[in-house]
């Protein structure tokens, strides 16, 4: 999406700030602005506009979505009429999956009030596939996809829905500071087409900027064992927006938290997603065995291969479970055997030689899982709801079960409004945050599709609180 000028530009460009007052050509002052047009970003933004305010969202790079767009798209939510599952259930996960150091408050919103914005997201036109999986961590299939669409699908009806309400978007707008007006947020400075710019906000201000997981020197200083990892978050994740909150006042918590996921090698050129649905595949390391459950956490998982000799493993599946996957990740796949980044065989003998491991070996793991999937009993534990299919069909499909820094899980502490909190717990007038930025949602880990849902409840959460009298 190509940055939008807009009539009223000008008047936001020489506006006063917080420090004097408005020019008198800026009508379009915004009561609510909201820094980062990703999903939390324009939730909130749709959010506080459905609610009356003037908003506008200040995008740093030319495009918006964030990594949002770039992410698989996977939204995990339960019904409060599921009968398989229910929010507290959702929530004993969050905590689990958390190490027990999430905020029960937050955890709670998160579990409840997911359901309230899956029916919001299909008001909005958004169609999901028919059946959720159940990606890492989840103890339930409550993972939903969109259907024909992955991360770019919330983007796409989220920023249709802003441009209804007449939501302003500004991109390529990077903003560097926070204003301050005797205790209170009032306003932002930025860069907009290479000037610095003030502007203020009637109301408040929203932190929707992401993480830092391509802050290769945050990542250094917090959490120094995954400085070394390769990043597959976009380089705007580069949490200066934290640094920013934290020059006010803000605190931050679970800094040296950091969630990896299944990547390419160092250089590799697509990523292998065949690792959305955990009752689709085996992980199996350099001598061929399995490892570890499948449907473990992905804190665990990242952990196990991380202190594997070689530091990576490899997903196996077979055709049957490769054509499970949506048309867009069929494709991707196709495209990564060709750059390397997966490999395809019609045997395992040819597939166990490509990958440089034995196929007496991987025959052997492979026939075992299949019978564990018969007898629906794993040694590993894999539980009895996720030994459902066995990998028997050719062509063989193996994944390079790489760790790639990919979120961030902890940042600003915010409350259950999505108020940013200070060094001792009080709110900070007129600053909310939402999304990757923030910290204590899901604790020291965080369940695989936790990271739209927290990106889209909090963005609600946030849009709503501040944009209320
Ligand atoms: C490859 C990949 C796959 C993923 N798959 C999934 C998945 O399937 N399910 C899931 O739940 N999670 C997934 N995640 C995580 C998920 O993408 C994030 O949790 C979620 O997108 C965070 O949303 P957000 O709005 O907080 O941040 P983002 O979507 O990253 O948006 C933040 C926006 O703020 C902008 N910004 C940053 N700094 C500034 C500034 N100073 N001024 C103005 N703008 C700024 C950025 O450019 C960006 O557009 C994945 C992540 C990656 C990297």
């Amino acid at each position: 999406m190509r940055r939008r000028q807009t009539l009223f530009f000008p008047a936001l460009l020489f506006a006063q700030s917080c420090l004097g007052t408005w020019a008198k050509a800026s009508f379009r002052a915004p009561d609510v602005i909201v820094i980062g047009a990703g999903a939390a970003g324009l939730a909130a933004a749709c959010t506080a506009a459905e609610n009356g305010a003037k908003v506008l969202v200040l995008e740093k790079n030319k495009e918006i979505g964030g990594n949002t767009w770039i992410g698989g798209g996977y939204f995990n939510f339960v019904s409060p009429e599921d009968q398989t599952d229910s929010p507290q259930n959702f929530y004993l996960d969050i905590i689990e999956e958390g190490g027990s150091s999430a905020d029960p408050a937050l955890a709670k919103v998160l579990a409840f009030e997911s359901y309230e914005v899956m029916l919001w997201l299909k008001s909005l036109g958004m169609n999901f596939v028919k059946s959720s999986v159940a990606s890492f961590g989840n103890s339930r299939p409550r993972s939903a996809r969109p259907s024909g669409y992955e991360g770019d699908g919330y983007i796409r009806t989220l920023s249709l829905y802003a441009r209804q309400l007449g939501v302003e978007i500004i991109t390529a707008a990077d903003v560097i500071k926070l204003i301050t007006r005797k205790g209170s947020i009032c306003g932002v400075q930025a860069l907009i087409e290479g000037k610095l710019t003030e502007i203020s906000a009637s109301k408040s201000v929203i932190l929707a900027s992401g993480g830092f997981a391509s802050n290769e020197k945050m990542i250094r200083q917090y959490a120094s064992e995954f400085a070394d990892l390769p990043s597959i978050s976009l380089k705007s994740a580069d949490g200066k927006m934290i640094e920013a909150a934290q020059d006010i006042g803000a605190a931050v918590t679970l800094m040296d938290k950091v969630f990896c996921m299944v990547g390419t090698r160092r250089g590799g050129q697509f990523r292998g997603r065949l690792h959305g649905d955990n009752a689709r595949y085996i992980l199996v390391d350099h001598r061929g065995k399995r490892f570890i459950r499948e449907d473990a956490g992905m804190t665990e998982i990242q952990d196990k291969i991380l202190s594997l000799p070689e530091k990576e493993a490899f997903l196996i599946t077979d055709d049957d479970n490769f054509r499970s996957y949506s048309p867009t990740i069929q494709r991707d796949s196709i495209r990564a055997v060709e750059t390397g980044d997966i490999v395809c065989s019609l045997t395992l003998e040819n597939l166990a030689k490509q990958l440089n491991i034995s196929a007496h070996e991987l025959k052997k793991t492979i026939d075992e899982y299949n019978g564990f999937v018969r007898q629906k009993y794993d040694p590993l534990g894999k539980a009895k709801g996720q030994l459902l299919h066995e990998l028997r069909t050719a062509p063989y499909w193996a994944a390079f079960a790489v760790m790639n820094v990919c979120y961030t899980v902890g940042g600003l502490r915010i409350n259950n409004r999505a108020q940013v909190l200070g060094k001792q717990g009080e709110p900070i007038r007129g600053l909310y945050a939402a999304g990757e930025i923030t910290g204590g949602v899901h604790g020291q880990s965080r369940l695989s599709g936790n990271g739209l849902t927290d990106a889209l409840v909090f963005g609600r959460k946030a849009g709503k609180t501040a944009s209320s009298p």
